[in-house]
């Protein structure tokens, strides 16, 4: 939809020293039904569920806003999706690696009337490794008689079981309290500058990621085997390339091919997306020798959620001839039209062919994520734009745009100040413009609209 490129967030800062909030994260872990939705909203304090989630690849993280004691923070709900019984195990454990790298506390919920499953403690193994702070939630401990149940979780190795009812709300006070005290005050640091650059390599299967790795690495290293259902820690990986210093994060999966879970979709998007998390710059390939596919552009809208700066290698160049190219370059008119500044380079990875120009790609992509435009040059440059093109009337009214400004980087993001709404259409112009004249070519780019009426 119109909207998904153009969040309309809450803003707070006086004066047009806007600021977007940033509030900590909580997230919820758990396997499905032992009640982490339920506890969400009794964290909100609602009683009725107040999302329908929908299972699918991009839509099983929800977050909401919430506030115990005069603190507000984000919940983030992990539920909302049903992996086969097959996958169920590796999917929830992914899902808590996740939460370790995004949230600043975690709250991970069993059902105290079940006790430990396997699937608990394929969690437990993963959260003990947490240097966020985890917090185990024995849930539905409906009575006094019933907290008996929660002492054999200590077995879990995640401390001590705080008993509650989420759906009667017993015990939910002394675990908020629990949560705040370890919940730390201000979000986690972005990860620090200088270090190496971190690159997310994301595709489908059997795109050439591993192989685009080992050539880029130089070696071809031996691929360890994994023991399916524990998980080893993500591996990043330093590569010398262009004379600097790059960090290829979470190529752990890539290198030990996990039979079951490449086979698994959706735990396939979590990895993808654990990797966006920890990377800054993506390069997503896609094989040019076959027709872009649905699962490409599923990749492609997980690193547009992302927010990271993109390159797109076209792999396997070796097998695309001028048919080939002529359909290619239709496919990339129609599927691609989101992301016409992404950056694109064709390579061939098993014989080496234009890998080297990932490079200048990269950093060229990564200053456009990192650019700062001040606000005097980008509000005179709204006013000439405005008064070429003004805003399309409203209701009879003719919107105005007051004032600019770039709230934050990585990605660039944009305030502006209007009365009125803008229409799509109007903003997509603006964004157009705003691109032609400071050269975002390689990062995606945020306007946020504040209306002030
Ligand atoms: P999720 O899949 O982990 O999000 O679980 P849900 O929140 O959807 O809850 C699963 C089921 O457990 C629902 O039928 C809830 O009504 C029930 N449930 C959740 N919390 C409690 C509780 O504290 N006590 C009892 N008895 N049932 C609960
Ligand atoms: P991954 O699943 O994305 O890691 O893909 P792999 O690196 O395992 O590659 C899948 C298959 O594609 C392997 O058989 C590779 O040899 C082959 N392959 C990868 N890159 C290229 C390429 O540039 N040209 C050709 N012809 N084959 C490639």
């Amino acid at each position: 939809s119109d909207e998904t490129d153009w969040q309309l967030t809450d803003i707070e800062g006086a004066d047009g020293a806007a600021e977007v909030e940033h509030m900590p994260v909580l997230a919820i872990v758990g396997r499905p039904n032992v009640g982490k939705s339920t506890l969400v909203n009794r964290i909100l304090g609602r009683r009725e569920a107040v999302v329908e989630d929908i299972p699918g690849v991009t839509r099983d993280r929800v977050s909401y806003s919430a506030s115990w004691s005069g603190r507000r923070f984000t919940v983030v709900d992990t539920g909302g999706w049903e992996p086969d019984a097959k996958g169920l195990q590796q999917a929830v454990a992914a899902q808590a690696e996740l939460a370790m790298r995004t949230a600043d506390a975690i709250v991970v919920v069993v059902d105290a009337t079940v006790g430990a499953t396997a699937t608990d403690e394929a969690v437990a193994r993963v959260l003990r490794r947490s240097k966020t702070p985890v917090i185990l939630c024995a849930n539905k401990v409906d009575s006094e008689r019933a907290e008996a149940d929660t002492a054999a979780l200590w077995s879990l190795g995640l401390g001590e079981p705080h008993p509650v009812s989420a759906a009667h709300g017993r015990g939910a006070g002394d675990l908020l309290d629990v949560i705040l005290e370890k919940l730390p005050a201000t979000p986690r640091e972005a990860p620090v500058l200088g270090g190496p650059r971190r690159v997310a390599l994301v595709g489908k299967p059997n795109v050439g990621k591993s192989s685009l790795l080992n050539k880029l690495a130089g070696t071809e290293r031996s691929v360890v085997d994994n023991v399916a259902g524990t998980t080893v820690d993500p591996v990043d990986e330093i590569v010398e390339l262009g004379g600097k210093t790059w960090n290829f994060v979470d190529t752990a999966g890539l290198r030990r091919k996990v039979r079951t879970a490449s086979g698994h979709e959706y735990y396939a998007s979590l990895r993808t997306r654990a990797a966006l998390d920890a990377a800054e710059v993506a390069i997503l390939l896609i094989d040019a020798s076959e027709p872009i596919t649905e699962q490409d552009l599923r990749v492609l809208s997980l690193i547009i959620d992302s927010g990271r700066a993109l390159v797109i290698a076209f792999n396997k160049w070796d097998l695309v001839d001028e048919d080939r190219r002529y359909q290619l370059d239709k496919e990339i008119d129609r599927e691609l039209a989101r992301v016409p500044w992404a950056r694109r380079v064709n390579i061939s990875a098993s014989t080496g062919r234009s890998v080297q120009k990932l490079v200048p790609a990269m950093e060229s992509a990564l200053d456009a994520w990192d650019k700062r435009i001040s606000t005097g040059p980008l509000n005179s440059w709204l006013k000439d734009v405005i008064a070429a093109n003004p805003p399309p009337l409203r209701g009879g009214r003719q919107p105005r745009v007051m004032f600019a400004t770039q709230a934050s980087v990585r990605p660039p993001t944009f305030v502006l100040f209007t009365t009125g709404f803008l229409e799509a259409g109007y903003r997509r112009f603006l964004e157009r413009r705003l691109r032609e004249e400071f050269n975002f070519d390689g990062s995606p780019v945020r306007i946020n609209v504040r209306v002030r009426d």
